[in-house]
């Protein structure tokens, strides 16, 4: 198996990346996330699982990609499960796409970690990527990883988003106060 894992954070990444090393599994991480808003926030994310993978040796593969603009433009009158079904498939796609695309059999993401998410709504749209691309999609119900996983970043020192990513989600977090734009 040559696995594609899309990565929508270095945090996320911490337990996918012990279950594979254990399984022996040899991956390559994707970040592709124009989710996430505004760009200070995309930059934080996006080193934060760059120096990770660095100090961790996982070869990464960054397909920027910013879209503050369709969020606005194209999302506004979504409900919150289609602006995620959306959201989901645009970043899924291109994994998809890309793995394909480069040689790999499999792709997963770590969106298959967090409580937080859609998890059968992603299970859903990665299957029909899978395919739509002609590859296989490795899923297992990785949220039973989900507090080991913090527990790695909390050690790491990793930096925690405090929202999902979308600047409605950044609206709509609890914890929007807290966030330390520096
Ligand atoms: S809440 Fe999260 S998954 Fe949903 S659209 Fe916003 S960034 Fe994407």
């Amino acid at each position: 198996m040559k696995l594609l894992l899309h990565t929508c954070c270095g945090p996320c990444m911490t337990a996918f990346n012990e279950y594979f090393v254990e399984k022996e599994i040899e991956y390559s991480a994707f970040f592709y996330n124009p989710n996430i808003h505004p760009y200070k926030e995309y930059l934080k994310r996006r080193d934060t699982l760059s120096s990770y993978a660095n100090k961790i040796g996982v070869a990464l593969i960054i397909g920027e990609s910013f879209m503050q603009d369709k969020w606005e433009r194209d999302f506004n009158q979504l409900n919150g499960y289609d602006r995620c079904s959306n959201c989901y498939g645009i970043r899924l796609s291109e994994t998809a796409k890309t793995a394909a695309a480069i040689g790999f059999t499999h792709f997963t993401s770590t969106l298959l970690v967090s409580p937080y998410q859609k998890h059968e709504l992603i299970k859903q749209i990665c299957l029909k990527e899978a395919d739509k691309f002609g590859i296989e999609f490795f899923y297992e119900d990785f949220r039973t990883l989900f507090r080991k996983g913090q527990d790695i970043a909390r050690q790491n020192d990793l930096y925690r988003q405090k929202y999902c990513g979308c600047f409605y989600s950044l609206d709509e977090s609890k914890f929007k106060d807290k966030i330390d734009w520096d």
